[in-house]
This record gives C-alpha cells, sequence and structure tokens, in this order.
C-alpha cells in the first residue's frame, strides 16, 4: 500500500489534515493507496509556496519558459511505459488507451512549447501626431485546475502546460480517484528545469476545492468534471471575482444517415461507445439511426458486436475495456440499466452478469445495449459514463437534429453519411461544441480548441489553442508620446489621436 502525498515547492510533502481517501487498484478491487485529503491551510500553505516562486517565473523570457516545456515532452516519451501502466492500474482502463491518454496531454504540451508566438501583442505605429499603441499579454499570477478521474494525463496537462507557458504559476487538484499520475508528471516538470512551486500539487476533496475557489490570491480557476460540480464552481469562483472556466458532463449522439458506411458506423459506434468502458466525456452514448431500415439493420450488426466485446484487465493488452474506475462507479452504472429496463427501454444487450475469471473483485461490467430509448426516459437525459449505449430511432434528419439539439449538454455529435450537403447542414446548425463527420469522437487538435455548449460547458473560453493563451493572460494596452510630439498647454476635452 502506498503512501500519497501532496506535491509543494518542488518535494514531496505528507498530509497533516488526517483525512484520507482510499485508492483502488479497479482491475482487483484492491486498495493499493492512501490519499491524503488537504484542510484548508494546507491549499493555503501550497498558494503561498506559489506566490513566492511566481515573479522570477512570469519574469522570465517565454522562450526559456518554452524549453522547459521541450524538455517535458521527452521526459514524458522516456517514461512513457511507466507512466501508461501507473495510469491504467489506478483507473481502469487498458494500458494502450492509457498511451492515448498521455499522449493528447503531450500534444497540449508540444502547443504550449509556440506560445511565446501567441503573447506576442500588438503595435501601432504613429497612431497620432508622435503617438505609438501597443498591447502585451501577461500571465494572471497563481491560478488552479481541478480535475476528473477519467484522463488523469491529459486533463491536467491541458490545464497546467498552458498556464505555465504563459508565465502563471500553477496549483493542480486532481481527482482523488487517481493522483498518481498527476504527481508523476509534476516531478518530471521538475526534472525538465522547471523552478520549484511553479507547478503544486494538492490531493483532495471538496474541502480542498471550496479552498481554492475562496483563496483571494488565485487568479483564475480551470474545472473539469460533472455538470453539477461545473456549475457550483463556476457559481462560486464568478462570485469570488475569479476568471472561471468549467467543463462538465456530456450525452453524445452519433447520427447514422440511411447513406452512411454501415461496417465504419457499427466500428466507429463499438469503439466510441465503449472504448474506456465509456468513462469519457467525447463517448457516444445515443446512436441515432435515421430511418426504419437503417435502424434494423444497425441494431442487426450492433447486438453481435457488443455481445463479443472483449473485457479484460487493464494490463491485458488484447483488452477491448478494462473494469469502471470504483464499486460505487459500476453500481450507479448498473442502476441505470435497471432504470432503462423499467422505463420501457429493450434491452438487447445485457453486460451487467459479466465476470472477469481470476479478477472476481474487479469493477467490471459487459457492454450493455438499449433499443427503442425515447427522449423522456432518464437513461437518455442523463449522463450514465459507463459501456451502454441507447439507441433513439428517428424518422427523419430533422428529428435526428432536432434530438441533438433539444438535448441539456453539447459537447459533442457525430454525423455518419456520405451526403456532403447534409454533413454541411449538420455542422452549421447543431447547437453542439464539437463536431464530427464520419468522426465518432471529434477531440479537437491541439491547436484548436476543446469545449462544449450548453450545460456540458461555462465560461467564454474554451481549454487548449488560442484561447488557452486568452485564459490565463490578460492584456494591457499602452499608448505613448514622446517629447517631440507633445504641444504645450493643458487639454479639458476628451483626447483625440488628431
Ligand atoms: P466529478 O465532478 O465528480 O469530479 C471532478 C473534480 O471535482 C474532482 O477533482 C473532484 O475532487 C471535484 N469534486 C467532486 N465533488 C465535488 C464537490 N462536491 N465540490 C467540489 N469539488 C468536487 O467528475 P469525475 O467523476 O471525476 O469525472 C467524470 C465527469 O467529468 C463526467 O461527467 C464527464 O463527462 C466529465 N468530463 C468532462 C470533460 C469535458 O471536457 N467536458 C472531460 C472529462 C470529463
Amino acid at each position: 500500500m502506498r503512501d500519497i502525498t501532496h506535491f509543494i515547492g518542488g518535494k514531496h510533502v505528507a498530509g497533516t489534515s488526517g483525512r484520507f481517501a482510499d485508492g483502488y487498484q479497479p482491475m482487483t478491487g484492491e486498495v493499493i493507496s492512501r490519499i491524503p485529503l488537504a484542510s484548508k491551510a494546507e491549499v493555503r500553505a501550497a498558494v503561498e509556496n506559489a506566490l513566492a516562486a511566481w515573479p522570477a517565473w512570469a519574469a522570465t523570457n517565454p522562450q526559456r519558459r518554452a524549453r522547459i516545456m521541450m524538455k517535458f515532452v521527452e521526459l514524458v516519451a522516456r517514461d512513457n511505459d511507466e507512466l501508461a501502466d501507473l495510469l491504467a492500474r489506478e483507473h481502469g482502463k487498458t494500458v494502450a488507451d492509457a498511451k492515448g491518454d498521455i499522449q493528447r496531454g503531450i500534444e497540449v504540451v508540444e502547443f504550449a512549447c509556440g506560445i511565446p508566438h501567441l503573447m506576442k501583442g500588438e503595435f501601432t505605429d504613429s497612431a497620432g501626431p508622435g503617438i505609438d499603441v501597443y498591447s502585451m499579454r501577461q500571465p494572471l499570477g497563481v491560478v488552479a485546475g481541478i480535475t476528473p478521474f477519467n484522463f488523469p494525463a491529459m486533463i491536467p496537462m491541458w490545464k497546467f502546460a498552458p498556464a505555465i507557458a504563459c508565465g502563471n504559476a500553477f496549483l493542480l487538484k486532481p481527482s482523488e480517484r487517481d493522483p498518481g499520475v498527476p504527481l508523476r508528471l509534476a516531478e518530471l516538470m521538475i526534472e525538465a528545469g522547471l523552478p520549484a512551486g511553479i507547478l503544486n500539487v494538492v490531493n483532495g476533496d471538496k474541502e480542498a476545492v471550496d479552498a481554492i475557489l475562496d483563496d483571494p490570491d488565485i487568479r483564475a480557476v480551470g474545472f473539469v468534471g460533472s455538470t453539477p460540480i461545473a456549475e457550483y464552481i463556476y457559481t462560486r469562483g464568478c462570485a469570488a471575482g475569479k476568471r472561471v472556466q468549467c467543463f462538465g458532463g456530456a450525452k453524445n449522439h452519433m447520427i447514422i444517415m440511411p447513406d452512411a458506411d454501415m461496417s465504419q458506423a457499427v466500428d466507429a459506434l463499438v469503439g466510441a461507445g465503449y472504448g474506456s468502458a465509456g468513462e469519457r466525456c467525447m463517448a457516444v452514448s445515443v446512436a441515432v439511426p435515421v430511418g426504419k431500415g437503417t435502424a434494423d439493420e444497425l441494431m442487426n450488426r450492433l447486438v453481435p458486436r457488443v455481445e463479443s466485446l472483449k473485457i479484460g484487465p487493464s494490463t491485458d493488452s488484447s483488452a477491448d475495456y478494462g473494469p469502471l474506475v470504483t464499486r460505487d462507479a459500476l453500481n450507479r452504472v448498473r442502476d441505470y440499466v435497471e432504470i432503462g429496463i423499467k422505463e420501457g427501454a429493450t434491452l438487447a444487450v445485457d453486460g451487467r452478469n459479466f465476470k472477469m475469471q481470476g479478477y472476481e473483485d474487479g469493477f467490471y461490467m459487459g457492454g450493455c445495449l438499449f433499443d427503442n430509448v425515447s427522449k423522456d426516459m432518464r437513461i437518455y437525459k442523463e449522463e450514465i459514463f459507463g459501456p451502454v449505449l441507447s439507441v433513439v430511432r428517428a424518422e427523419g434528419y430533422g428529428e435526428a437534429l432536432s434530438l441533438a439539439n433539444d438535448h441539456e449538454y453539447g459537447n459533442g455529435v457525430a454525423i455518419f453519411t456520405r451526403d456532403g450537403d447534409a454533413a454541411r447542414d449538420f455542422a452549421s446548425k447543431v447547437q453542439v461544441g464539437m463536431i464530427g463527420v464520419n468522426v465518432p469522437i471529434p477531440v479537437p487538435l491541439a491547436y484548436y480548441t476543446f469545449g462544449g455548449w450548453k450545460r456540458s460547458g461555462f465560461g467564454d473560453l474554451n481549454q487548449h489553442g488560442p484561447d488557452a493563451v486568452r485564459f490565463y493572460t490578460k492584456t494591457k494596452t499602452v499608448t505613448s508620446r514622446w517629447p517631440s510630439g507633445i504641444k504645450d498647454g493643458a487639454s479639458f476635452t476628451m483626447p483625440l489621436m488628431h
């Protein structure tokens, strides 16, 4: 059993609050670690440490800061196998999937290596007689990130890499369910040359989060997690005068048009619906076949594919997916299947009784597939976050589009079709932040921005891409005039440039 620590000022620091959480290894169900839950005083100590380190970091030239990011990319590549193994053991996803989690995070660190270019200000020569105007972007100070369990490498990197490259000090509060990889990443940042105190990690639960939200020296908070917590953090953080961006839950639809390549659509659905046991914010959880013929063919092909999904321990390289993150998560997903049956949906594949031989205490669940789901059912309206796919049959394209538009979540969506006209119309009209055309999990590349609409995202700016630079910096505009441009005498009217 491993004792997890906090990471403050470049060193591991034991928790002193006396409160701890159990850390599980989902593939065996064993408790493998004891995770300290920080008190308000411990969060404050981390903030003070960051505050002391920040001015020198803000004054470090942007290219030097970027070089540390480049070195970090090398170190993560060096330790990739070890990180992926740790991630899979703490989270439950397969090692191959854990490598994808790390890779999509590293792509944002690579993007952050180019941030000196994006931080450049603007300049207007001779905006008036002898007057020049220029703008500059400056870091905010100490900023914080609160991250979910489901991408313990990618999302911390999405948060801290742009923030630090912009010259901020960063306080990370990772999920208390899988903090091992975020802590390793912080160690690697120090090994890459980051000064102590510029990336501190505090483990904890609501008490630590509230301490972050109330701390007057934290200038901005970025959050990723479920919608109720996203909304809470957004409201409380904004009320405290902070800059806040929060990304929440999802119910991602995949529309299958009658002209779609059905083999590709079915491959896409099983991968995006059941990969990582459905514990992805961009997982497809609703399939919407358009027309009875499309729906019947889809079901005929999907049922055997879902029945033959290969579930295995996280270390099994041939497994399609591994266990869920905790027993609570497993029970919650099972409860939703029960709810779906009671609501009258047709359970075409029931994976609830799946048992993993040799790993009987692990948190495994077979794939479940519901047909004839309707929009008034809870299994349609709520995020299940497990290996459960719902099929909602639509009569026409308009009905399919309305389903995606009327849903309270608006994170990701996909349309499968060969008709360019339909795809273009869909991309233009759908009220969702990230859209795939024949792409089931349209996670934008690092140099675009990631963010959902409606109740999947709170705040104006998205994650990574140019929005990250806007979020983690503030703009200052300087109007300057040198003596040769100054006419004598006071002016009492509104200053004009001519
Ligand atoms: P969660 O909301 O339970 O936890 C997220 C973070 O909030 C954790 O650090 C946790 O410690 C903290 N937290 C939990 N309860 C809190 C409370 N009452 N007060 C203050 N802080 C609290 O989410 P999770 O289960 O870790 O992650 C899964 C959720 O995250 C899903 O809803 C998924 O859709 C969402 N998610 C969204 C995105 C996105 O970009 N939109 C990406 C990944 C995950």
